[in-house]
């Protein structure tokens, strides 16, 4: 499919589309793992670290605090309702480290940002802490390719909804390109705008979900394949 004068806006996704995020997270679920290795044996403790990852997310969002506050529910569980010091403040290094890793820009980011910058406005639509989204947008030293960077509350219908209203386009015309196929693909189709995805190798578990059928989806394997799709 060509998209070539169908939009003049694109939004991207920035985290595992423009930047490394989720292998950041794995890395400190394996840390925390290792924590707790004299309290409980390493089966399960991912599964309970996501079950109250879960639980919090809701209450105050996605970003590295809301996951401290998951470990520290998960290691008060797993440490039989008392938490040594010694692991409270392993947990907060672990998330520390976390929200201030080395910053990584995926592979072949710059070259279609340069090569897209002036043809079209760009956008970039991530959920997550305020804060610690937009110093990682200030680290990747990519704004000056963005006309904007967008924060969302959530990824889903609704918010995607406001997100065109607020840059004065009608849900069709809406653009959007991600790695995630909950957030970033079936909520923009479903109210009717078009969606690149380009899948990352891994995939957190809150974000699973089968791609919908769609003539609006397009897939492709590395970001350097949207450039002949759009210009
Ligand atoms: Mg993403």
């Amino acid at each position: 499919m060509n998209l070539k004068g169908r939009f003049d806006t694109i939004f991207f996704d920035a985290d595992d589309t423009l930047w490394e995020n989720e292998a950041f997270f794995r890395a400190a679920e394996a840390q925390f793992t290792e924590l707790l290795a004299d309290y409980t044996e390493p089966e399960g403790v991912q599964e309970l670290l996501w079950r109250k990852q879960e639980d919090n997310i809701p209450l105050f969002g996605y970003g590295s605090k809301t996951y401290m506050i998951g470990m520290t529910d998960a290691a008060v569980e797993l440490c039989g309702g008392h938490l040594p010091d010694r692991i409270y403040h392993g947990v907060k290094r672990i998330i520390t480290d976390l929200a201030y890793h080395e910053f990584e820009l995926m592979d072949g980011v710059e070259e279609v940002l340069q090569a897209l910058h002036g043809r079209y406005r760009l956008i970039v639509a991530t959920k997550g802490d305020l804060p610690e989204q937009m110093n990682k947008y200030r680290l990747s030293g990519l704004d000056k390719y963005f006309h904007h960077c967008e924060v969302m509350e959530n990824k889903d219908e609704k918010n995607y909804i406001e997100l065109a209203r607020k840059h004065d386009l009608r849900p069709e015309q809406l653009l959007m390109i991600g790695n995630s196929v909950k957030s970033d693909i079936a909520p923009v189709v479903n109210i009717g705008g078009t969606a690149i995805h380009i899948p990352h190798e891994i995939v957190w578990v809150h974000e699973m979900m089968d791609m919908p059928e769609s003539d609006r989806i397009i897939e492709v394997q590395n970001i350097r394949e949207i450039v002949p799709i759009l210009l």
